[in-house]
């Protein structure tokens, strides 16, 4: 991998301030990120950009007043966020397993029905 003079000179800034690089790489550009010891955070010296990894680091990101922009967001959603089906659209799909079972297509309500489960369960 080539290492732009930008780059370079940033690493070299950082290095000599006692900052390590990490094991850990850029998941935008596979670059090594380096952990800034002030402030706790991983940065990538080639998107310039913080990596955030977890809720702590963002809340300290946002506690040091940066802006998403600044960021690289690899948190991973919590379960809890889930984005729930709308309730309309399940209603919709047993209206239209109804329909099926009354044309007698059963293999396609079966299936819809199939479909409400998974959607219902999330
Ligand atoms: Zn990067």
């Amino acid at each position: 991998m080539s290492i732009d003079k930008e780059t370079k000179e940033i690493i070299e800034k950082l290095l000599l301030r006692g900052n390590t690089l990490l094991g850990e790489t850029c998941p935008v550009c596979g670059f090594p990120l380096i952990y800034i010891k002030d402030i706790g955070l991983k940065f990538c010296p080639k998107c310039k950009k913080y990596v955030i990894t977890s809720e702590a680091d963002l809340e300290k990101a946002r506690s040091l007043g940066m802006k998403e922009d600044d960021m690289i967001l690899t948190i991973e959603k919590k379960e809890s966020k889930r984005r729930e089906p709308p309730k309309d659209a399940i209603g919709e799909l047993i209206y239209e397993i109804l329909k099926l079972v009354r044309q007698g297509k059963y293999d396609e309500a079966l299936i819809v029905a199939q479909i409400v489960k998974i959607l219902s369960s999330i």
